[in-house]
């Protein structure tokens, strides 16, 4: 078994998962990617990661829309790391509709990949972590685990559940050195964001900065997205000793959101 910590993120091909990973990777963790996308591209990324951090940095390719695919990514990162420290649930994807018109099947999307895989992610990982008497879980939340938004149904309806599970999950791993704690961040700039605003300034005839400050940025007092470097760097933090007693908690990273 290596001396190193042993990190899996969800969802981590892109965005805030990517964000994560490398955070953990540059402190020294073995990580375990997962996501999904062009095999060459994400190749490309797990080389790039483990050269520049020294570390192993090893891609599971599960779609997590499935619960044996979600049992199998965490059985084979702990039986290639002998361990398993960290576990960040961050995959998640996003669909906008009146409830009236809100596809079923976007329902049942949204809550497989948002919920239910963090569900069977944590099933599979709690046994081994137990026995260690040691792990970290993370779950990626958002200001719509505490707000909602009209026309994000499913969203908010798992983003919401996934609060549930982490305070759940913290009272059954108290005993024996798990902890299970959410990032809720509001809007992060990641590639899915940038992709609208052009759209968004078309349709609605607005310049950049009108599309950032009343469609985006709307509900988010500082007017400033939150960088992925900031929820990577509390979910670091989470990882460390100062951290041992946070449990069960949701850290909130957005300008002052879910103040209001
Ligand atoms: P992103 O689209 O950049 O990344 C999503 C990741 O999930 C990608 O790696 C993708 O390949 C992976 N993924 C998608 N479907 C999958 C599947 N079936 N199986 C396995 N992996 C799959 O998105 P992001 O903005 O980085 O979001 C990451 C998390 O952060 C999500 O849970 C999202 O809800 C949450 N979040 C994002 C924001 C934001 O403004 N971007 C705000 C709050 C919360």
């Amino acid at each position: 078994m290596s001396d190193r910590k042993a990190a899996l993120v969800t969802g981590s091909t892109s965005g805030i998962g990517l964000g994560v990973a490398t955070a953990f990777a540059k402190a020294g963790m073995n990580v375990t990617l997962n996501g999904l996308g062009d095999p060459n591209e994400i190749e490309k990324v797990r080389a790039a990661l483990a050269a520049e951090t020294g570390v192993e940095v090893r891609y599971d390719g599960a779609n997590l829309m499935q619960a044996e695919a979600c049992a199998g990514m965490v059985e084979s990162a702990v039986g290639a790391f002998g361990r398993l420290d960290v576990l960040v649930n961050n995959a998640g994807i996003q669909y906008v509709s009146p409830i009236e018109d809100f596809p079923v099947d976007k329902w049942n999307a949204i809550i497989a990949l948002n919920l239910s895989a963090a569900f069977h992610a944590i099933r599979a990982a709690m046994r081994p972590m137990k026995e260690r008497k040691y792990g970290r879980i993370i779950n990626i939340a958002s200001a719509h685990a505490h707000v909602a938004s009209p026309f994000k149904s499913a969203y908010v309806a798992a983003k919401h559940g996934i609060l549930g599970l982490t305070k759940t999950v913290a009272l059954e791993g108290a005993a024996f050195g798990v902890r299970c704690n959410a990032i809720s961040p509001g809007y992060v700039l990641t590639p899915l964001v940038e992709n609208q605003i052009p759209d968004t300034m078309k349709a609605r005839n607005m310049t950049r900065e009108q599309v950032i400050n009343d469609v985006l940025l709307a509900a988010q007092p500082t007017k400033e997205f939150v960088k992925i470097e900031d929820v990577a760097g509390i979910a670091l933090f989470l990882t460390t000793p100062a951290a041992d007693q946070i449990n069960g908690a949701s850290l909130n990273v957005d300008g002052g959101w879910t103040a209001q």
